[in-house]
């Protein structure tokens, strides 16, 4: 891609999200999509399996880790990460250019480092928002409750809990999403005023 070209589409809009696992990010996600016709998902590049249920070029491009560094290489990457020991996660720039050519907006949902990276970039045209559970302890039952992860792995998220938090307050806003229908209708509201709509 020309990188002229990029630049200038950088003067676009993007909704970056981000949060500690199990703190309820994709739940408002999935709400937020279902009333904001204008936001488009942007779907991510990683070098992970695929969960059962999860679609290539739906959930993400799931590509080899070979490819990855190709793509990385070719500066086809707004940013990426390697978010899970040996697992590669990257945002490209062909997906934003995709939704804006829809006359959409993309909404990144990637990690803390990840979305700095992208709020650095974007500035004022980037709406930023940091996830929050009501605290530590409510993050742990919902990670219990959810039964998608192992006791290691809910141990691994919770530690790596406490290092996101220490970043919220570089975020543009703080949600916490204590009850969730009155978080949901927050998120909307934030992402409607950024959008004039
Ligand atoms: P994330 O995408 O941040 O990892 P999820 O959206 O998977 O988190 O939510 C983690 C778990 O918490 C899920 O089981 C979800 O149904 C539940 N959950 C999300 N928001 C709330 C809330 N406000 N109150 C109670 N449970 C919630
Ligand atoms: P999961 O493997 O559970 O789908 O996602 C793990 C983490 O990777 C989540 O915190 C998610 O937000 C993050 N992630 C997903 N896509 C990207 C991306 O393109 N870049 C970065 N930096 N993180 C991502």
């Amino acid at each position: 891609m020309n990188i002229k070209t990029y630049s200038t589409l950088t003067k676009q809009k993007v909704i970056i999200i981000t949060a500690p696992s199990g703190s309820g990010k994709s739940t408002l996600i999935k709400k937020l999509m279902a009333q904001v016709p204008q936001l488009a998902f942007s779907i991510s590049a990683c070098t992970r399996i695929a969960r059962q249920g999860e679609q290539n070029g739906v959930d993400y491009h799931f590509i080899s880790l070979e490819t990855f560094k190709e793509h990385i290489k070719n500066d086809d990457f707004l940013e990426w990460e390697m978010v899970y020991e040996g697992k590669y996660y990257g945002t490209l720039k062909s997906e934003m250019q995709r939704i804006w050519a829809q006359a959409k907006t993309p909404l990144v949902d990637i990690d803390v480092k990840g979305a700095l990276k992208v709020k650095d970039q974007f500035k004022e045209n980037a709406l930023s928002i940091f996830i929050q559970a009501p605290s530590i302890d409510v993050l742990k039952q919902r990670l219990e409750h959810r039964n998608t992860d192992s006791a290691e792995s809910i141990q691994e998220r919770l530690n790596k809990a406490h290092y996101e938090l220490s970043f919220a307050n570089q975020f543009n806003q703080i949600l916490i999403n204590d009850q969730l229908e009155i978080a949901s209708q927050q998120l909307v509201e934030i992402v409607k005023k950024f959008l004039s709509l």
